[in-house]
């Protein structure tokens, strides 16, 4: 179950890639900016600006779970079906499915379009999510695939996963970025939704087994850019042998999604971080011989 296959992507890994999302996520972060990528089941997405108020939705539907005003105002997600009948008649495209069912051989075969790409820029294929992890055999399989075609593959994982289908996955994937984001696990069950042991625990286990793992920091204001919080993954990271991590800073690019699921977006009205504030996060990692990079996008 997958909800986007992104080309030209370059933030998720060194040169030109094509970024694989799989659909479903263990973890619940307030500041999520993919919410479509939480839930494991496919999802209805309406675009209310798209929208021309043609009616042709609500007469399709043979549940009643559309409510029309001048335009669509929403879904009742408790009686929809997903039988997706009103994003097929909808002269508008405002209402999509969100999540897609398709073999490993078929997104191999998608991605493999790219490799000439991927071969002039050191790039490949990033799997990312939701939690890539949750979909073992689907995602061995197609790493393996995308191996063999000799293209290089990173999996972007929360760490949050049985360390069985991590070990199985880890011979055969050439960068491993790994979010961290709280290391007080109370504050991680408050704001990710799961304590961080088993995220560190596997951490600990996959440092010790693979050579290439890059360190993924989302800087989210008064979340998790405390003094506190950066030095203890400083040195946390450092004492595992690491040396490469990324910030990546907060932005709202997310918020207009929640609605679109119908969803609520938790975290309060939070700016961006401001320039200084991104530079004493790098500096405070910096500290620790981290070679840090700041991410411009995701
Ligand atoms: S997906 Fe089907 S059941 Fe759900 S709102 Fe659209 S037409 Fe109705
Ligand atoms: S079919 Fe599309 S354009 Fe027409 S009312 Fe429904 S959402 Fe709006």
């Amino acid at each position: 179950m997958l909800f986007n296959i992104q080309r030209y992507s370059l933030h998720d890994g060194p040169g030109i890639r094509t970024t694989v999302f799989l659909k479903g996520c263990p973890l619940k972060c307030w500041w999520c900016h993919n919410p479509e990528g939480i839930s494991f089941k496919q999802e209805l997405i309406v675009h209310h600006k798209k929208c021309i108020g043609c009616g042709s939705c609500a007469q399709v539907c043979a549940y009643n779970a559309i409510s029309l005003g001048r335009s669509i105002n929403s879904v009742d997600r408790k009686r929809c079906v997903l039988c997706l009948k009103c994003a097929e008649e909808c002269p508008a495209a405002a209402i999509e499915p969100a999540g897609a069912r398709m073999t490993a051989e078929q997104v191999f075969h998608e991605a493999a379009k790219d490799k000439v790409f991927f071969d002039q820029s050191g790039g490949g294929v990033t799997i990312s999510g939701g939690e890539p992890l949750f979909q073992p055999e689907f995602l061995y399989t197609l790493i393996l695939n995308l191996k063999k075609a000799g293209i290089s593959v990173a999996v972007d994982t929360a760490g949050y996963a049985r360390w069985s289908d991590l070990a199985l996955v880890s011979p055969l994937t050439d960068l491993f970025l790994f979010d961290l984001k709280l290391m007080d696990g109370r504050l991680s069950r408050k704001y990710t939704g799961r304590s961080n042991k088993l995220v560190l625990e596997n951490l600990n286990k996959l440092a010790r087994a693979h050579g290439n793992i890059q360190i993924r920091i989302p800087l989210i204001p008064g979340i998790n850019d405390d003094q506190d919080n950066l030095e203890s993954i400083g040195r946390h990271v450092r004492d595992l042998g690491l040396k490469q991590a990324s910030i990546h800073p907060y932005h709202h690019t997310g918020v207009a999604k929640y609605e679109k699921i119908g969803c609520s977006y938790k975290l309060p009205q939070i700016e961006a971080p401001v320039p200084e504030a991104i530079n004493r996060a790098k500096d405070c990692l910096e500290q620790y011989g981290l070679t840090i990079i700041l991410s411009e996008g995701d």
